[in-house]
Formats: C-alpha cells, structure tokens, sequence
C-alpha cells in the first residue's frame, strides 16, 4: 500500500513534472481542458478494480451493485443533459465510439461521407489508414474557398455516391454545421446522420451552439475536450438503434467497461449541467473570438498572419500562416518557447507538408476552466499577436505569460 512517490519515484517525478508543466504555461490546445479533481478522484477510486461485462442490472460478473448505480446515474444525466432518447457510456475513447457506432450502423465496404482531414474532419471520418478509411468506401466533402463546409457539394456527393452514412463533425473548424442540412440530404439518400460533437460538446451542453441530437440518428463524443471531464467517449442514439449501439461497443468492440472513468463522466455530466459552467463556455468562447478579432487586426495581416473563415462560432481559431514567412513547425515552437502550448494544423489546400503544415489550431476552454475571463484572452491575444510577428521581445512575452499563469493557479491544492 505504498504511495506513487514511495513505490515508483521515477513514474511520479513525470507526474509531477507534468502538474508543474500544466501549471505555469497556457494551455491552448484544442481539445485539452482541465479535469476538476472530483473528477479525477473519481477515475482514481477502487472502481477501477471492477469487471462489469454487459450493462446496467445486465451483467456477466457478479458485485456489479455498485458499477450498475454508478453507471446508469451517467446515463441519465447525459441524457438528460443532451435531450437523447438512449446513450451508451462505455466507448473507451472519442476513436471507439465513433468505431462502435459505424460497427452497429454498417457493414464493411459500405459508403460513408466525412469532412476530409485536411479540411478539418477527425482521423476516424474515413482517413486512408484509420479504420474507417480501410473498412469503408470513403467520400470525403470539403470547405470551400471561404472555410465554410460546401454544402451544395456534401447534396452533390451525397446523390452521386449514396452513402449509408454521413458523419458531421469536426476537430478542426471554427464554425457551426447546419444539422438539419445534414439530415434533410441524408433523408434524401437514405443515410444515416451521425454527428461527432467530440469538440464542441461542452458548447451544446451549455445551449450556447445548436444541439445536434434533434437531428441525428446517432450523436458521438469525447468526453475530455469542451465538456471538461475524464478522457473518454459516448454514444447518444435513438431509441430505436439503442439495442445496435449496445452491442456493437459490447461485445463488438470492447470487453470491460471502464466503470472508473463512467464514474467520472457522471461527475462531469453534473458539472456540465450547472450554472458555473455555462458561464466557463461563454468565457470560452468571448476568447475564442476576442483571439480572432485581434489576428485580424492589420498589424499582424500585414506580416502574412490571418484567420480562417474570418472568424470564430466556437472554442478554437485556425490561424492562416499560408502568407506568413512563419510556418506552422516554426509557430508552434515559438509559442512554445513563450510558455504557450498549441498545436500546428494543415490547413485546406496547405502548401507546405503535412509535418510542417501552414495553420496553427489554438483553443480556450483550458484557459477558461482556468478561470480566465475577456480581460485576460486579450492579454493572451496581444502576446500571440505579438509572437507572430518576425521580430519579438521573448522576455516581456515570456514575463506576461509567467503573470497570467500566476494569477490563476491551477490545481493548487496538489503538490
Ligand atoms: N472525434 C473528434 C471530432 C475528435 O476531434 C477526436 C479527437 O481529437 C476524436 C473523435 C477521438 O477522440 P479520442 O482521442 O478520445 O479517441
């Protein structure tokens, strides 16, 4: 019964090392957040010692008594949260509850539409060499010259191909995709509509971005980026395919549910249906947009820096580096070097290769879990600013990022 530092000192010098990481930079990576340590207690607890093979008061294991209350609170309150008619809470991850709901929905070799991962759709939208770019006949829709998903091209493809599934979903767009478009052309061609809210799931949540769920037949997610709690995902359906998705994740796809981190989604399904959060994804997304009004201010278009599509509806800005003498590679270290962490994206139709890439992806909810409000997404929008023009001051840059990590400590009652 040893301690983490007592039993593997070197294992808990990189957690340690890791909080410290997460403490005094700015976290904007898209898809991170923080997890409230009732959550993270949560996913700690002896719950993951239990094996709870099949669902809720349907068990292969005994002693599920327990597991069986814990996971049909998550059920209820995400679906309650969302206004779904069924969810399954046991994907592992975002990957798999995508995996599992193309399992229930398809056979293989079957069509299926995704946005194309250049243009911003996720690895699992039908990419070459991701599962569902090898099982399935994959037509992948664009965004058009303006950043906007072409949907006259999504009715084109959609009449000429005849999917049996539309994915609708992003990981990397800064605006919101009309759902009932999506569904009146699947009903079109008989299509199933799948929406992946993985990202901006915590903005549904909140009622502050149209839900997909009235829409689809089915709505996946992650439950770790916007939505703030454990890394995992969720599948909410229709009554109707409720009984598909649940065998398609179990058995189909995964042996034991890990009921550890269903505890922890139930927390921060509770979370995410309070007042407080819904205030956090106002200040995500007031940052969002306070980012892109200031990278298109003149100062910084002048030095090859813009925005995509202009602007932003969610938590996230790609930033155009496309007429930057800074690529993408080049950015991303540099933001680094400040204390700021982001991720570099290949953009639509990016010229320089993909391991270089000429856009950057750079998100708020960390930052406004953080507690960060307008005030201080402007502090970080002048230091970003500042950071992508060709001659900077790395010391001032790197001071305010230290001031901004200060005034709002993070995790502070652990080590
Ligand atoms: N779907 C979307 C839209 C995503 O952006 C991601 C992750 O980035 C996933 C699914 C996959 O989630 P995970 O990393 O938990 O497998």
């Amino acid at each position: 019964n040893s301690s983490l530092h007592e039993l593997d000192p070197d294992v808990a010098a990189a957690v340690d090392a890791e909080l410290h990481r997460q403490q005094s930079t700015l976290e904007m990576i898209a898809s991170e957040n923080f997890a409230p340590v009732a959550v993270m207690e949560a996913q700690g607890s002896v719950l993951t010692n239990k094996y709870a093979e099949g669902y809720p008061g349907r068990r292969y294991y005994g002693g599920c008594e327990h597991v069986d209350v814990v996971e049909q609170i998550a059920i209820d309150r995400i679906k309650a949260l969302f206004g779904a008619e069924a969810a399954n809470v046991q994907p592992h991850s975002g990957a798999q509850a995508n995996a599992a709901a193309m399992f229930a929905l398809l056979k293989p070799g079957d069509t299926i539409m995704g946005l194309n991962l250049a243009h911003g759709g996720h690895l699992t939208h039908g990419m070459k060499i991701n599962f569902s770019g090898k099982l399935y006949n994959v037509v992948p829709y664009h965004v058009d010259e303006s950043g906007i998903v072409d949907m006259e091209e999504v009715e084109r493809l959609a009449k000429e191909s005849q999917p049996k599934l539309i994915v609708a979903g992003w990981s990397a767009y800064p605006r919101q995709l009309d759902f009932a478009a999506f569904r009146r052309i699947a009903d079109e061609v008989g299509a199933y509509l799948m929406v992946d809210m993985a990202h901006f799931a915590g903005l549904v949540a909140a009622g502050l971005h149209p839900n997909p769920v009235p829409h689809a037949h089915v709505v996946t997610t992650t439950t770790h980026k916007t939505l703030g709690g454990p890394r995992g995902g969720v599948i909410l359906s229709t009554q109707e395919l409720a009984k598909k998705i649940n065998s398609a994740v179990f058995p189909g796809q995964q042996g034991g549910p890990l009921e550890h981190v269903i505890a922890a989604k139930a927390v921060s399904f509770k979370i995410a249906a309070g007042e407080e959060f819904k205030e956090r994804q106002q200040r995500t997304l007031d940052g969002a947009r306070i980012l892109a009004e200031r990278l298109i201010q003149p100062d910084v278009t002048e030095v090859g820096v813009s925005v995509l599509s202009g602007g932003t509806d969610v938590h996230l800005v790609l930033v155009d580096l496309r007429n930057s003498e800074l690529d993408g590679q080049q950015a991303e270290d540099r933001l680094h070097e400040l204390g700021i962490t982001v991720n570099r994206n290949a953009i639509p139709n990016d010229p320089r290769p993909p391991m270089v890439t000429s856009g950057l992806r750079i998100g708020t909810p960390a930052l406004a879990t953080r507690g960060f409000g307008a005030e201080d997404f402007t502090e970080v929008a002048e230091i970003i600013a500042a950071a992508l023009k060709p001659s900077y001051d790395a010391d001032d840059l790197k001071a305010r990022v230290v001031a901004l990590a200060e005034k709002f400590p993070l995790y502070p009652g652990l080590k």
